[in-house]
């Protein structure tokens, strides 16, 4: 599904605050009760106002009454927390407009955005747990049982995780997009003017591309991680064109100019590997980690046998020997520094549970492939429009007490 924020500029204070009330209750409730959507919004037109915020905000799906509740009551929708986080970075001052869709995969959706200064970046959203949300939703009692199943709590762990991991492997000198911000299930980036490996028919040397790579995944396995997912769309080919001086071309590290005339130059086009796309990344302790280790592996050797017909002479790199350099060298390992940063073994394990349902369903190597757009609005199907309009609109109020208001309604946000 596409960031929509066209409706974001009509909507009033009021319906900000019933806005994030709905995000607030949907902590313990699938199905946020209007009656505590009202007192967390606690907005000074009353129960009516709320009302009318509510109608105003189910009309733009930001909001979506189930119909099959046993109580009236709304639920956050994608399209809801996606405002609510962009939202959140352009109060920050770091989004200033949103662009166009430039990628779509089962699990994100990549909008480029653009900073008050024109800066173009990239906008991560998470989309995982879209497959187990509909699971789960066929099966109430699983979902009052554990919370834990529901596609907010998944995407967002996967942002954080992603923003996590992105910032420790640029910290460690991998090249990787820049991480700027996180906010819910929402990742800000650096936008990498780059075409996937995929995308590309030719590189000048395939030998080297193909040493870089695999030295990459040497090198996060020092680091004791796996990327996890090391496929020719999660590469991005930065291609630049170097002028280099020919006699340096022929004699690397000569730099004399000893002649009248300016050095002829040719032309040679340096290709460098960006690796993107890390919230499936695994340790090198996981109890699969060879399993994904070879994957990755595999993965290039392939490609590069399809596309450049390069076949490397050297077999491997194996497990068994990437196992051993693990922290050697003085390598940081970055699997230890992301997981004690917060995140659970409860909360790794429903995350990575969801992965695998969602690479499951989109079946090997066909990522980014298919045009996900039947599946829009799927979690919508059974929702209704909500129609009930109230205008009564009363008790406008001084800007101290809303001032008061917010700042309250922002503590709670946080601690969400
Ligand atoms: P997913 O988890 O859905 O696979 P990715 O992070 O792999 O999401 O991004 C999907 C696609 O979006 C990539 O294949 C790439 O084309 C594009 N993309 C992602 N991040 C960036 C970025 N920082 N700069 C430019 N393009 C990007
Ligand atoms: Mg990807």
């Amino acid at each position: 599904m596409k960031l929509d924020s066209k409706a974001m500029r009509h909507l009033t204070s009021e319906d900000w605050r019933v806005l994030t009330a709905v995000e607030i209750g949907s902590k313990n409730h699938e199905v946020v009760p209007t009656p505590l959507i009202e007192s967390i919004a606690k907005l000074r037109g009353g129960p009516s106002r709320t009302r009318k915020s509510i109608s105003a905000l189910a009309k733009v799906g930001l909001i979506a009454r189930l119909k099959e509740a046993r109580y009236d009551g709304y639920r956050l929708t994608y399209g809801g927390m996606d405002y609510l986080a962009l939202h959140t970075h352009a109060s920050q001052g770091r989004v200033y407009s949103v662009g166009d869709r430039v990628g779509v995969g089962k699990e994100s959706d990549i909008t480029v955005v653009a900073d008050d200064q024109g800066q173009q970046k990239v906008l991560k959203i998470h989309r995982l747990g879209r497959v187990s949300f509909r699971t789960v939703k066929a099966n109430r009692d699983y979902l009052r049982r554990r919370q834990g199943g529901s596609w907010m709590y998944l995407s967002r762990l996967a942002a954080e995780r992603e923003y996590a991991f992105m910032c420790a492997l640029r910290e460690e000198g991998f090249l990787v997009p820049e991480p700027i911000a996180q906010n819910r299930h929402t990742v800000l980036m650096e936008y990498v003017d780059a075409f996937p490996l995929r995308q590309i028919s030719q590189v000048p040397d395939p030998a080297a591309l193909y040493a870089e790579l695999i030295a990459a995944i040497l090198r996060l396995a020092q680091h004791g991680l796996i990327h996890g997912d090391f496929n020719e769309f999660n590469i991005l080919i930065k291609e630049e064109e170097e002028e280099i001086r020919e006699e340096e071309a022929k004699e690397p590290g000569s730099n004399h100019n000893n002649g009248e005339k300016a050095p002829a130059t040719t032309t040679v086009t340096k290709v460098t590997p960006v690796i993107i796309d890390f919230p499936q990344m695994v340790s090198m302790d996981h109890a699969n980690a060879e399993m994904y280790f070879d994957r990755d592996v595999a993965c290039v050797k392939r490609f590069f046998e399809r596309r450049f017909h390069f076949v490397s002479t050297t077999a491997g790199p194996f497990f068994r020997d990437a196992k051993k350099s693990v922290g050697k060298d003085g390598a940081r390992r970055l699997d230890a520094a992301v997981e004690a940063s917060g995140f659970s073994k409860r909360a790794l394990k429903d995350l990575e549970a969801a992965i695998f349902e969602q690479q499951g369903s989109r079946g090997e190597g066909a990522e980014g492939d298919g045009d996900d757009d039947e599946d829009e609005e799927d979690d919508d199907e059974d929702e209704e429009e909500e129609g009930e309009e109230d205008d009564d609109e009363s008790g406008e109020g001084e800007a101290e007490a809303e001032e008061k208001e917010g700042r309250e309604m922002k503590q709670t946000t946080a601690e969400y």
